[in-house]
């Protein structure tokens, strides 16, 4: 292949959207959610299979922010066709039986039937709500008559997983008793707490949701060691040139730098800055902080040498990070580049500062 065609194929599948919402079959807001920005190639990798003998490796495409990626949630196709009365979708089986179609909780054969495990570094209570949601699904996929053969299931789920009996039966007794008063009462009662995502730390994390008693503010806990953060990455890494979203830095002759932030191709940005520092934009008003400290010190930037700090999608979590790390390193950039971050990093900031 002589040239990189993924820009060729985005602006094809740009110009059918524009075509879509010319012929009125897509609303604007929905033409624009669709048009793709900065795309780059789909990559292809390799999955271990644990559980068959051949065929070791399953090849996957990844085809994030890939030129088609957007359409993706779009098209969905399916064909799977009945064996003795019954077929299987994800986790629900359907039975014919007599003119009727009855349903069960499906478990595929293969699955490997691990569970967040009792002795695992999570909140109690997301052990409980795991359960629960499990339980929960169990009841609202699967016929009244298959209720009790599927709590035994899950008992042994659990137990698989370090879960004790007086643990298992205390949560699921409640959860049956709940399913009584559900059936007979037809109320469930509303949570009226407003939840705010929280990092788990033991101890910590439960004395800092103490303070909020008395509000009707709870936080939600998450674990900061993912499964992600264990196994190596799977994927090549992609090219400096095809990162888009990123926070970046630039340094001067003078050892001080640039810091800047840009949702766009990096190549494309520095550009921009290279085009900024040109003579003929020398009296421009609204230079950027590298163009004045360009012109007024005249000093040169090594633009061959940016580097990336920081690849984030999310304009305002980008935005923060440029912020911190204006504040951590010796910067050319404006004051005012750093009005909107809280000045309670600030102590923080300044003890990383000097450690760096
Ligand atoms: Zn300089």
């Amino acid at each position: 292949m002589d040239k990189d065609p993924t820009n060729k194929f985005e602006r094809i599948g740009n110009n059918i959207v524009k075509k879509m919402m010319g012929l009125k079959l897509i609303d604007k807001p929905r033409a624009e959610r669709l048009t793709s920005r900065y795309t780059v190639a789909p990559r292809i990798y390799g999955l271990r299979k644990t559980h068959k003998n051949t065929c070791k490796l399953r090849p996957v495409v990844s085809c994030i922010n890939s030129p088609s990626y957007k359409f993706n949630e779009d098209i969905q196709f399916t064909l799977e066709i009945e064996q003795n009365n019954r077929i299987s979708f994800l986790d629900i089986l359907i039975e014919r039986r007599e003119g009727c179609l009855i349903t069960d909780w499906f478990i595929k054969p293969i699955s490997s039937g691990r569970l967040l495990n009792f002795e695992s570094n999570h909140p109690r209570a997301q052990k409980i709500g795991m359960i629960t949601g499990l339980l929960d699904r169990m009841i609202k996929l699967s016929n009244e008559a298959h209720w009790e053969k599927n709590y035994k299931i899950i008992s042994n789920l659990l137990l698989k997983n370090g879960y004790n009996k007086s643990f298992i039966n205390a949560i699921v007794g409640k959860f049956r008793q709940e399913v009584s008063n559900r059936l007979n009462n037809n109320i469930r009662v509303a949570n009226s707490f407003t939840y705010c995502r929280f990092p788990f730390i033991r101890g910590l994390s439960y004395e800092i949701n103490r303070c909020f008693i008395g509000t009707n503010v709870r936080l939600a806990f998450y674990n900061l060691l993912k499964i992600n953060s264990v196994y190596t990455k799977l994927k090549d890494p992609l090219k400096k040139e095809e990162r888009s979203g990123l926070v970046y830095k630039i340094t001067c002759e003078c050892n001080r730098c640039y810091i800047g932030q840009t949702k766009q191709f990096l190549v494309s940005r520095v550009k921009q800055h290279v085009n900024d520092c040109k003579n003929v934009n020398a009296a421009k008003d609204n230079k950027t902080a590298l163009a004045s400290h360009h012109f007024d010190q005249h000093h040169n930037f090594n633009f061959e040498n940016t580097s990336i700090l920081d690849n984030e999608r999310n304009w305002f979590k980008r935005n923060i990070s440029e912020m911190f790390f204006i504040k951590v390193n010796n910067t050319v950039n404006k004051r005012t580049d750093t009005n909107n971050l809280s000045i309670l990093y600030n102590d923080i900031l300044k003890k990383y500062k000097s450690e760096i």
